[in-house]
This record gives C-alpha cells, structure tokens and sequence, in this order.
C-alpha cells in the first residue's frame, strides 16, 4: 500500500445499468437467479477495475452484490419479516416501508463471506468491507419483539462480530461499519451505540473503521442538511467518545459540507478516512479541489493518519460521474502526497 495518503472510497458505487436501474436507490435487479449471481459478480470485478484505474490504494467491492448496504445484510437474518412492513421514519428524516422484527434475530448463513473471497482473489490490494452499524440496523427495522433499540442493537452486534471475524478470515483488512445514525441519535450514541459498536468490533484481527457520514445525496437528505444551519457540529458529540473507543479508523465527512474542520483534533490519535468528494453533487470535483480539502485537513490530522476518501457513498450518482470523482481522488492525494514527500507543506 502507498505509504502515505492511502485512497479509499466510503463504500458504494454505482452498479452497471445492465445489472439494476441506475442512479436509483433500492433499485431492483434486472436480472435472475443464475444471471444475476453471474451479473453481480462481474460487476463486482468491473468495480475493482474502475477503482484500480483511478489509483485507489485500499479496493472494496463497491457494495456491487448488494440491493442496500443496510437491508440486503438483513434479509439474511432470521426473526425478519419482510413480507408485512411497517411505515417508519428512518433516522427523523423519510419515511419508508420497512421489514419487522417478529422474533429473535438470528444469522442464518455467512452474508458476504463468499463475495468477500471473491474479491480477495482478484486483487493483491488492501480490501476495506462495509457492515452497517447496529444502530442504523435498529433505525432501519420496525422492533416487534424486542421493545428495546438498545436490546435489539446488542443482538445486531453480535452476528455482526460473526460476520466480521469471517470477512477477516476470508482476507479482509479493513471491516467498516456505517453508523449515519449516529449523526442523529447523540443520546443513543452514549448510552449504547459505542459499546454496541465495540461489540461488533470486538476480537477483530483486522483493522475496524465506522463511517458517519450525512447520507446519500438523495432529498430527504439534502433537505434535512438545510435545517442544520452554517455549522454541522454533530461530530462533536460523539468524536470524543469514539476516540476513547477501541476502533482503529474514523471516516467522515469533510469536503463542501459545514464540519467545522477543527472539529478533526476531537479524534486525534485516530486514523481518519477524510471525505474530500462531495457525493451529493454530481459536479466533478479538480484534483485540485480534492487536494485543498486535504491540506485543510492536515492541519489537525497527522499526516500518516490521513486517508483520503469520498463523503459517503456514491451509489447513486450516474457512473460516469463517478468514475471521474475517484480519478479526481486518486489524483488529488498524488498532488499532496507529492508536496508531503518535497516538504513543502507545513
Ligand atoms: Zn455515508
């Protein structure tokens, strides 16, 4: 891996048209059974290409296998109803049909255990895998059985632990987990979603990381961004916890967003994945841009605990855009890793 400024993306990127609707979150398969099996891993590799080709040091497999990067882990769980949903409003913010817990949740069989092996043997690169967190798991269900966010988060945990220690035996590096709700439910965060966190992090020989980001670049989003006002202070309520915290990599959210960037000095001591694409534009950011947004970063990150990355997932945006985002990535950390390696930054 390059030693210094190591690109990543947060997760997701868009899926081909011939394998599901682009630019269109939830978007059902347009292929079945065998071919979609055979679809979604060549997607899957196409994905890796794309991202080797713009210079991303640390690959993933661009959640290609995956409807969602919260509700296809659920469907493989037992205790969920999918079949009778319930209209709930996901993180304060849209409202959504959603499956229901009926009985105690179970992991039935390994999830992306396979797809994760898949992609462990077509590259030699560093692999990073997204798990959603347990708190997004739990604002992401309707709980008819539980009673308790808290009791159901715990339980979440614990098959997500499952599923992390085989990913890691299965050749992964880096296993994320997103937790956006903990950009809404601060009090959540303190009483248990740390430690349910922790747990599902918990024995892990590889590296851990937790995205929290301000979602998709869909409109329930962007309209909910509006009334957060100049300044997007929410990382200050959980940073210092997560800094205490045994999770080896924080990625957030930095590039056109309101973070007040000294808010980063909150986690010091962590390695931070910075943000520097703006996933819910579909303008291309320069290198240029992508590299001012890094040197503002490291003036409270150290420099080889900064990984450059994207704000969050680019799913939906149309493929093109995307590919052109990660180039500008890719080409963004040269430039700074250039001037890092010449001094003459700082
Ligand atoms: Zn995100």
């Amino acid at each position: 891996m390059t030693a210094l400024l190591p690109t990543s993306t947060a997760g997701s990127l868009p899926k081909p048209s011939w394998l599901a609707q682009p630019e269109t979150l939830w978007s059902p398969w347009k292929l079945d059974d065998g071919e979609l099996a055979e679809g979604k891993r060549d997607a899957l590799r196409l994905s890796l290409a794309e991202q080797q080709a713009a210079g991303i040091d640390i690959v993933s497999d661009g959640e290609q296998t995956r409807q969602h990067f919260v509700t296809t882990f659920i469907e493989n769980l037992g205790g969920v109803d999918f079949e009778n949903r319930r209209v709930m409003t996901i993180r304060d913010r849209y409202e959504a049909a959603v499956p229901v817990v009926v009985e105690a949740v179970t992991r039935k069989q390994a999830v992306f255990v396979e797809d994760a092996a898949f992609l462990r043997q077509h590259t030699d690169a560093p692999i990073k895998w997204a798990l959603p967190g347990p708190m997004t798991m739990v604002d992401t269900l309707y709980d008819a059985h539980y009673g308790s966010r808290r009791d159901l988060a715990w339980e979440f945990a614990a098959i997500l632990n499952q599923e992390a220690k085989e990913l890691a035996a299965a050749g992964v590096d880096i296993v994320q987990f997103d937790e956006p709700a903990f950009n809404v439910f601060f009090d959540d965060v303190k009483s248990w979603g740390i430690a349910a966190l922790e747990r599902a992090a918990e024995g892990l020989e590889c590296e851990t990381a937790v995205h929290i980001c301000y979602g998709y670049g869909i409109e329930a989003n962007t309209d909910w961004k509006k009334t957060l006002g100049s300044e997007w202070r929410q990382y200050e309520e959980t940073f210092p916890r997560l800094r205490e915290s045994s999770i080896d990599i924080v990625s957030l959210e930095c590039h056109n967003s309101h973070v007040p960037m000294e808010l980063l000095e909150l986690v010091r001591g962590k390695k931070l994945m910075v943000g520097a694409i703006d996933v819910a534009s579909p303008a291309v950011e320069t290198p240029q841009d992508v590299a001012t947004t890094l040197r503002n970063a490291l003036q409270f990150v150290d420099p080889d605990q900064l990984w450059p990355s994207t704000n969050c997932g680019m799913a939906p945006l149309p493929r093109t855009v995307a590919r052109a985002k990660l180039a500008a990535l890719g080409a963004g950390a040269e430039i700074v890793r250039r001037e890092l390696s010449e001094g003459s930054l700082g």
